[in-house]
């Protein structure tokens, strides 16, 4: 230790490198030991095949991953759901490749066209029909709003007159891409659902 100018005690430059080299030295010591491993009490086999999550998370992901479509393809912006779900865009890689002609067998219906209020009441019914939990892809201007035909005395103006619609997909017709993206934003829509929901 040195003694300054003011008669105060102040440590040298050496001595304070040989406390901070102590700190750390005995930091490192006290940091070597094992980790306590809190899955020690279990077999090896049974760690590898042991998966814990959430019920929420299971039927969620079960259900986002086999989206199964209902046909209901009623004008043009059909073209494009059939291009979406073709090999180039390919919707099979999220499990729903095969379109199901009856509605007991489907939980997605994507309105992809026009429709007239003379067909309202057999899209509605078809979706009544749905197996539970059901979900709804507006797609195009047409199923939003009626589009360019919004102000006809025969189109209904939006499914969402008839039918609760889940995503909104606008265009006219939209692209694949459009569809895929509304597509991915229901399966974020469906990670969200707690099996309590409804109760
Ligand atoms: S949005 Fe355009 S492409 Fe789609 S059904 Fe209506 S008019 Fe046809």
């Amino acid at each position: 230790m040195e003694v300054g100018r003011a008669g105060l005690y102040a440590y040298s430059e050496a001595e304070l490198d040989r406390a901070e080299g102590e700190a750390i030295e005995s930091l490192k010591v006290h940091c070597q030991q094992a980790i306590p491993d809190p899955d020690k009490w279990l077999e090896e086999e049974v760690q590898r095949n042991i998966l814990l999550t959430s019920v929420d998370f299971m039927l969620n992901w079960a259900r986002r991953s086999s989206l199964w479509p209902v046909v209901c393809f009623p004008a043009c912006c059909a073209f494009e759901f059939i291009t979406t779900a073709a090999s180039r865009f390919d919707i099979s890689r999220f499990g729903m490749e095969i379109i199901r002609a009856s509605p007991r067998q489907a939980d997605l219906m994507i309105t992809a066209g026009t429709l007239t209020w003379k067909m309202a009441p057999q899209v509605k019914r078809i979706y009544d029909q749905m197996a539970e939990p059901k979900w709804v892809i507006a797609m195009g201007s047409c199923a939003i709003s009626g589009g360019i035909f919004a102000a006809s005395y025969s189109v209904v103006p939006g499914y969402n007159r008839i039918i609760p619609v889940d995503v909104y997909v606008p265009g006219c017709p939209p692209r694949p891409e459009a569809l895929l993206y509304g597509i991915r934003m229901l399966h974020n829509k469906i990670s969200r659902r707690s099996i309590t929901e409804g109760w």
